[in-house]
């Protein structure tokens, strides 16, 4: 206990728990959230990171990839969509356009293609399907992460199915795993300001077991930094938590720093340091059932990604090529970097770098070729921006 060097005598009983493998509650989770000892919480989050990964942080080589921008929810806390009316302001690529984009720098070193769009009134399962069996023919090798359970619960009541259907469908089409996006803030007083035309806190952990039980890994997320309280981040990862005991799918959570420029929030400021920090800490902490923590440098910003690796996080997430979402809202960290760069942001923080793949199963880099997206030189994403509209219907 006393190398901790805990300065808020609050934390001790949390430490005890912590020293003992004990599960936190939620009194715990606020006195975390809230104390000003923002070292001793890291030190903690740090005991249990390197209890369960020592010293290695995981990264993968991946591109995002993002059909369309046109949207039917028009959330407040969005930079990236184009509402439907205005769509020709936005794109929504054929399935043939959509693998060029991909194209663009997918390489036999890239494992990885993260795919989330808008919600598009006429995208139906159909066309995800069509998708996902070009990307496949294409790039065999190619792991396919797509669809948050936002988009899956939408394509359910857009194609006038369920859930069930439509992961069933899109699993034969050549679907791996779902990404962790949509959560946000569970609590519906935030919900109501962020996103209160999107699936409900309640509905996403619903169709989170879904994809658990009929077999599919899935991440999680939690958006912070704007109009929550710190005690509804802890009621979020508490409800995560409950959702992970029940269905064990949950692979990794990503908080996600908000990012206010584009959006109707913008009179907010984005978030600082300390609470980037405190909120990586916090989630290793409340977060005991899932095993991995990311530090999204592309939101975070690298030094603090870096530094973030001492207090909890144990992945770096990936290259990101052509990431769209976070600059839309006026990310500075830029897309695209190189394998040699994130192995540098790794190794300077003293954790020894581990290629992955999106199952975490390790690679061996020197396996793991190609020469764009995870080359040692980041391919520039500046030619490599949305097209003009094309209509799909
Ligand atoms: S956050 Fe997602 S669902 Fe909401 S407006 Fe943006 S793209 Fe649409």
């Amino acid at each position: 206990m006393d190398q901790l060097r805990l300065r808020d005598d609050r934390l001790r009983p949390v430490a005890a728990k912590v020293l003992a493998g004990r599960r936190l509650d939620r009194d715990d989770g606020v006195v975390i959230a809230s104390t000003a000892d923002l070292l001793g919480v890291g030190r903690l989050a740090n005991l249990v990171r390197e209890r369960l990964h020592g010293n290695r942080t995981y990264y993968n080589v991946n591109r995002h990839l993002n059909p369309t921008n046109v949207c039917v929810a028009s959330c407040g806390l969005c930079a990236f969509y184009v509402p439907w009316k205005e769509k020709d302001r936005g794109w929504t690529y054929t399935v043939e356009e959509a693998v060029d984009v991909a194209a663009r720098d997918v390489d036999e070193s890239v494992s990885e293609l993260h795919i989330v769009s808008g919600l598009h009134p006429k995208l139906k399962v159909d066309y995800y399907e069509e998708l996902f069996r070009a990307l496949k023919i294409r790039f065999p090798w190619v792991h396919l992460k797509a669809l948050t359970m936002v988009e899956l619960d939408f394509l359910a009541s857009l194609s006038r199915t369920t859930v069930e259907e439509v992961v069933d469908r899109l699993k034969k089409a050549g679907l791996d795993s779902c990404p962790g996006g949509g959560a946000e803030i569970f609590a519906p007083r935030v919900r109501e300001q962020i996103c209160d035309h999107k699936t409900s806190g309640e509905r996403w952990l619903e169709v989170a077991s879904i994809v658990h039980r009929l077999g599919l890994k899935s991440n999680c997320t939690m958006l912070y930094g704007h109009v929550e309280r710190a005690e509804e981040r802890v009621d979020h990862l508490l409800a995560l938590r409950v959702q992970q005991d029940a269905s064990g799918g949950f692979q990794c959570l990503i908080p996600l720093a908000f990012h206010p420029a584009n959006t109707e929030l913008d009179h907010l400021p984005s978030t600082g340091g300390r609470l980037d920090l405190q909120t990586i800490a916090l989630s290793r902490l409340m977060l005991d059932n899932v095993p991995h923590l990311k530090a999204y440098w592309i939101m975070l910003g690298e030094k603090v990604a870096q530094v973030a690796q001492h207090f909890g996080a144990n992945d770096l997430d990936g290259t990101i090529h052509d990431e769209r979402i976070t600059q839309a809202a006026g990310g500075s960290a830029g897309t695209g970097i190189s394998r040699r760069r994130l192995e540098f942001l790794i190794r300077e923080a003293d954790r020894i770098p581990v290629l992955r793949d999106t199952l975490y199963r390790e690679i061996d880099p020197s396996l793991s070729g190609g020469s764009s997206a995870g080359s040692d030189v980041a391919s520039s994403t500046a030619d490599s921006g949305p097209p003009a509209s094309v209509a799909v219907s």
